[in-house]
């Protein structure tokens, strides 16, 4: 498609079922002459994983729970494709040789394998923002000691990504970071309070997962991704400004020391980012829409308020904080996510659990310890443990 043959690029996608997983596979699919697929992997959905791993001749289908390992064997008979699971076997899998691995593993589960990629020196494309929100000095250091890169797929940080190419770091002034401003943006407090899942899994703009839909509409997606700018880019977070752009079409803005400001501007649709790690460093077509912007008319921009949105504000005192604040933000997020989505929590409790959460931990000396991959898995944990005890307080506080 894209010009002469070359050699195939042998590829491996953690989380190649949901959303991001699926985008890949439609670029890849795209251009299947010019790939290999190693592993491919994935969680409940067996079905769906057999189906892909066939389709795109993998080496290797790993599902994440052993109890599917008898239906994704049942789904792959008679295919040359072998098949594992669990935790540890997806970690395995991120072993075997790759040029180009792609983490899109929902949450703290997407870390482990991302490090064991690094560890083998590969060009990890990181969807997973998880990963540098609780791990992300170590996750930089390790791509260092082993030759390895790391490509970042959220589209904000790719927008910065291609608006720093060719640009000393030691220029910038500030990143500003735009925000749908999710499903929610202009409901009232007491309409939000009431939020339902079904409203939280819809967003304006983007189709995604639903916990990243949910996180957009709390403002906890942006949150973990000023946390992500930072640790990737290494600015101080009084430089990384969050800015409500309703339209999604301008990703990031870069602005420089002189006044000149780059911004990305392209639509809302992740095979962007994407395609522009898979192709990096070179840039090839790619099958996004391209804008008119007369036809669009204007762009519009506001400030985030902050008293809706608890999540900004925590994400600044975890930025502050430094150590595996990270991981207790992400955890307790998780956690709190989960308790809304299983109808424990209303929306706006989720903030306060992540907030009692970091406070209650902050003197852990955990929370201080050598982060390491057990460390930081250990953390999250306790931080799990913590936010579950906040929302069993909220729930008894709730029923009296
Ligand atoms: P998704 O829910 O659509 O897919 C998640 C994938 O992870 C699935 O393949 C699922 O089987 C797998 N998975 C879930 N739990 C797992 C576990 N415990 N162990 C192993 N695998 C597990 O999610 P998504 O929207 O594709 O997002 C993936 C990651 O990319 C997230 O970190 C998200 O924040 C980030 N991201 C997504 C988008 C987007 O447009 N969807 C944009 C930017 C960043
Ligand atoms: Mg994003």
């Amino acid at each position: 498609m894209n010009g002469p043959a070359m050699t195939r690029r042998r590829i491996s996608i953690f989380g190649a079922t949901g959303s991001i997983g699926g985008n890949t596979l439609d670029l890849i699919g795209r251009d299947r002459g010019a790939f290999d697929v190693v592993a491919l992997t994935g969680g409940h959905n067996v079905a769906r994983l057999a189906q892909l791993a066939r389709d795109f001749d993998a080496e290797i289908a790993v599902t994440a729970h052993e109890d599917c390992l008898p239906a994704l064997r049942d789904h792959l008979s008679g295919s040359t494709v072998a098949c594992a699971a669990g935790a540890a076997a997806i970690v395995e899998a991120a072993a075997r040789p790759a040029d180009w691995v792609m983490s899109a593993i929902v949450g703290h589960a997407g870390l482990a394998p991302g490090m064991e990629a690094l560890k083998q020196g590969r060009t990890l494309a990181l969807a997973n923002k998880e990963s540098l929100v609780t791990a992300g000095p170590l996750l930089l250091a390790t791509a260092r000691a082993h030759g390895a890169t790391i490509l970042p797929v959220d589209s904000e940080h790719s927008a910065v990504f291609q608006a720093l190419i060719g640009e000393d770091i030691a220029a910038v002034e500030r990143i500003i970071i735009t925000a749908s401003g999710g499903a929610f943006r202009d409901w009232p407090l007491e309409r939000m309070a009431r939020a339902t899942l079904a409203d939280a899994s819809s967003h304006p703009n983007w189709a995604m997962g639903q916990r990243i839909t949910i996180d957009s509409a709390s403002l906890f997606n942006k949150a973990l991704e000023l946390i992500e700018t930072h640790e990737f880019f290494g600015i101080s977070p009084s430089r990384i400004e969050p800015l409500v752009h309703p339209e999604s079409m301008i990703h990031a803005m870069v602005g420089f020391v002189d006044g000149a400001l780059m911004a990305h501007v392209g639509p809302p649709d992740m095979r962007h980012a994407i395609g522009f790690a898979l192709n990096w460093p070179e840039r090839r077509t790619l099958p996004v829409a391209r804008l008119d912007f007369a036809a669009l008319g204007q762009f519009t921009f506001r400030a985030p308020d902050e008293i809706r949105y608890p999540a900004l504000r925590l994400s600044r005192e975890v930025m502050q904080a430094g150590g595996m604040a990270g991981a207790v933000f992400n955890g307790a997020k998780e956690r709190a996510l989960d308790a809304f989505i299983g109808g424990e929590i209303g929306f706006l409790d989720m903030a306060h659990v992540v907030e009692e959460t970091l406070a209650r931990l902050t003197g852990d000396s955990l929370v201080h310890a050598t982060m390491t991959l057990d460390t930081v898995a250990q953390t999250d944990h306790l931080a799990r443990i913590a936010a579950g005890e906040a929302i069993r307080a909220r729930h008894t506080k709730g029923q009296a």
